[in-house]
Formats: structure tokens, sequence, C-alpha cells
């Protein structure tokens, strides 16, 4: 069986440093906790979760805080399509079959009107939620895949930046869809 050990602690061990490097701590991604936790000398989390539902592995030294990742990911929220599959979480592809379905229900609603309205409206709330469920879950899922590679710091760093461009491209999205549904759609119809 492979040393479990994390390399930096067996290396360390291994050159004779004193008991210090023995304090360094092990930190994974606990699906079930939804957050990153802290190995126990079982392998658990503080929860009593197994270790296979805890995710790669991460070295803090002894005083330094179980990193915390934000609960809410704006650009997966307002971008799912595209932030999704550059995370690796495919499932946002699903957004542009949504989208488009969510889409057409509003532009019946407008040209029916009537039912079609609550139709739309469920239609739409249910895609808002679905994507909010998305953002809830984004930055677990995302950084679970990088752990151990990139900081907590860097990831963060760089999700500001998709968030920098989310904002923007989401209303530059939203724009093109109105104008699509207002003005080329129409025109392609007659
Ligand atoms: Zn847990």
């Amino acid at each position: 069986m492979p040393d479990a050990r994390p390399r930096g602690l067996a290396a360390n061990a291994a050159g004779g440093l004193n008991d210090a490097c023995f304090e360094l701590r092990s930190v994974g991604y606990c699906v079930l906790c939804e957050r990153l936790v802290e190995r126990e000398a079982d392998g658990r989390c503080l929860a009593g979760h197994p270790p296979e539902a805890i995710h790669g592995r991460m070295i803090l030294s002894a005083d330094e805080p179980v990193p915390v990742l934000p609960r809410f990911n704006l650009a997966a929220f307002l971008l799912p399509l595209l932030w999704g599959p550059a995370h690796g979480q495919w499932v946002g592809a699903l957004f542009l079959p949504i989208w488009l379905f969510a889409d057409s229900a509003i532009v019946s609603a407008a040209q029916r009107g009537g039912l079609m309205w609550i139709a739309a409206v469920v239609v739409a709330s249910g895609t808002v939620a679905f994507q909010y469920f998305f953002a809830r879950h984004a930055n677990g899922a995302a950084f679970r895949r990088v752990i151990g590679r990139v900081s907590v710091g860097e990831y963060l760093r760089r999700e500001r930046l998709w968030a920098i461009v989310a904002v923007p491209a989401a209303f530059l999205l939203l724009g093109w869809a109105v104008y699509f549904d207002l003005v080329l759609r129409p025109a392609l119809k007659s």
C-alpha cells in the first residue's frame, strides 16, 4: 500500500526534521459537508464522513486556518453555459437547451398571452432557480478538481476575473436574446 502520508510530510520525516513537521494538517473537500475540511487521524472529516467523501489533498501548517470557499459563484450563475465547461462542469452545457426553451416560452406568451404567461413565468423562475442551485455548488465542484495544484487564493483570484467578465457578457447575451426575439425573429418570419 502506498504511503498515505502527504508527500511533504513524508519527505520531512525522512529528512529527520523535528516533530514540528507532524503538525502539518491535511485538508480536502468533503462532498457531504460541502466545504473544505481537515482530515482527522482516521481520514474522516470532523463530521465523521468517510474518507471516500473527502476529495483532494492540501497541506496546511499548524496555525493556518482551513480556507473557506464562497457559497456562491457569480460567473457560474450568470454564464453557466460557458463557466461550466471551462471548469469541467459539463452539466453547465444543459443551460443551452434550457435557455432556448425558456426563451421560446416567453416569446409564445408574448404572442398568445393569457395562460401562456403563467407557463412562461414558471419556466423562467425554474431556470433562474436552477442557475442559482448550480452557482451554489459551483465553487466546491470546481475547486475539488484543482485542489492541491491551485491554492484557494489563486482560485478565487481567477474567479474574480470570471465575475468581472461575466457581468457585461450576461448583459450582452440578454440584449442579444431580446434583439433576436423583437427584431430578427419577426423579420425572419415575414
Ligand atoms: Zn464531511
